[in-house]
């Protein structure tokens, strides 16, 4: 224990002293922080010197092993990490589903030089990633996907559609699921692969939302050419490596929206909108509501943390990401609505000087929040997921 305080302070003293001043304080909306790529913005240049800062320990994948640049800090020290990013108000480096999906599911399948030509890459930020997994007819029945690899020579030719790919416009690489093998149950025939989105034949077209915003795109491949050393496992056994990944997908789902998502209190927000009594709100019906909340919030806080440290160092996480995706998914989408009804009519707008940016902000977060039950999975078929590999019901 000693040595973890004494790594506390040091790592305290040395945030203090590298996090540039104006990623002090700084609260980013999600989806608003770095995303690094090619093509990476950042919301003010500190955060591209906090990038870099964070990079230079290997802190923006503070658990990956040093020989890829991660940090290779302990569960434990990673934890304290966490804590005093948290306790001085500094945001994430980094974020990215290079960092949360295919990152650790590379640690898990890849081998030795897929781990060296990717990781790096995505621990300096340089490379960003999408998913391509959803097809028009294949959602929730993922396994019956129908875009197809043909091999010739040393090369797969890819041909087909996949639909919902977030943030395909910007990302540089996508992580895929492709049919290799038509005659084998649907299952058995499908290889994980990964594909440079600048290759010859590959198109996103974001598909517009009624907000103005896109935040995901129909992608196509047409006589896509990808080389066999970009399958990741085994050639036909990609619904192995695709399932290890949605695990990951569902874990950090669980933690971005639920627990990890709080800012403020709701107290601090219901004390701008509703009557106080002395130091405590008046409205009794709604004090009980926000104390259950909060309760509700910390104990899945704490159930994330007692999960996380008993899990065994390096062990991925298995079916039960799909409890806490389901609670925590439940749990922001219970947030915006209470935030919502204590706000009445100014949780109402979309534009215009009547409302603060907050409450504008709020709008566009609960509107958000419909799809986290929906992506990565739906709730109905984490339920299944539940049902079958954690608590082992039959069919
Ligand atoms: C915000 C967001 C981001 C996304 N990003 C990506 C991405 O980057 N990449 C990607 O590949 N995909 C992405 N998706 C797609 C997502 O994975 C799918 O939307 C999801 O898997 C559901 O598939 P579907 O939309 O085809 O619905 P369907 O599968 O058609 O389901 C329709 C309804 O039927 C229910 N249902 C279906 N089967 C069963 C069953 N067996 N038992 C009980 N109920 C069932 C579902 O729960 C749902 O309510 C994203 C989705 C959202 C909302």
């Amino acid at each position: 224990m000693p040595d973890l305080e004494q790594f506390r302070s040091d790592t305290r003293q040395w945030l203090r002293e590298n996090s540039p001043q104006g990623v002090r304080g700084l609260v980013l909306a999600l989806g608003e922080g770095n995303w690094g790529g090619r093509r990476a913005t950042y919301p003010n240049p500190d955060m591209k010197r906090w990038l870099e800062v964070m990079v230079s320990r290997g802190w923006t994948a503070p658990e990956w092993p040093k020989q890829y640049d991660g940090g290779g800090l302990s569960k434990a020290e990673a934890k304290i990490l966490r804590e005093e990013l948290a306790a001085l108000r500094l945001p994430e480096p980094l974020s990215g589903f290079g960092l949360t999906m295919i990152g650790p599911t590379l640690l898990q399948y890849g081998t030795e030089e897929q781990k060296r030509e990717h990781l790096p890459k995505i621990v300096r930020g340089e490379i960003r990633w999408c998913q391509g997994y959803s097809e028009p007819g294949s959602g929730s029945d993922l396994a019956s996907l129908q875009t197809k690899a043909v091999l010739h020579g040393d090369q797969y030719v890819i041909n087909g559609q996949k639909v919902w790919t977030s943030y395909a416009n910007y990302a540089d690489w996508m992580f895929m699921l492709v049919r290799t093998d038509p005659d084998a149950p649907k299952h058995l025939g499908i290889t994980f692969i990964l594909v440079d989105m600048a290759t010859p034949g590959v198109e996103t077209r974001p598909i517009k939302l009624i907000s103005g915003s896109s935040p995901f795109c129909e992608t196509f491949l047409t006589d896509v050419t990808v080389p066999v050393k970009n399958v990741i496992g085994t050639v036909n056994d990609g619904w192995t490596v695709a399932k290890a990944l949605l695990n990951h997908e569902r874990s950090m789902i669980a933690s971005a929206f639920g627990a990890g998502a709080k800012r403020r209190t709701m107290a601090d927000w219901a004390r701008d909108y509703v009557d106080s009594e002395g130091d405590r709100l008046a409205d009794a019906a709604l004090r009980q509501r926000i104390v259950q909340f909060e309760m509700d919030v910390l104990a899945f806080k704490l159930t994330s943390d007692r999960t996380r440290d008993a899990a065994k160092a390096g062990r991925p996480p298995g079916p039960e990401s799909s409890l806490f995706k389901i609670y925590g998914t439940e749990l922001n989408q219970r947030r915006q609505e209470l935030m919502l009804s204590i706000a009445g009519p100014q949780s109402l707008g979309w534009q215009g000087e009547g409302f603060t940016e907050r409450e504008l902000t709020l709008t566009r977060d609960w509107l958000r929040s419909r799809g986290n039950t929906i992506e990565g999975g739906t709730s109905e078929v984490q339920l299944n997921i539940i049902a079958k590999r954690v608590l082992g019901l039959p069919d």
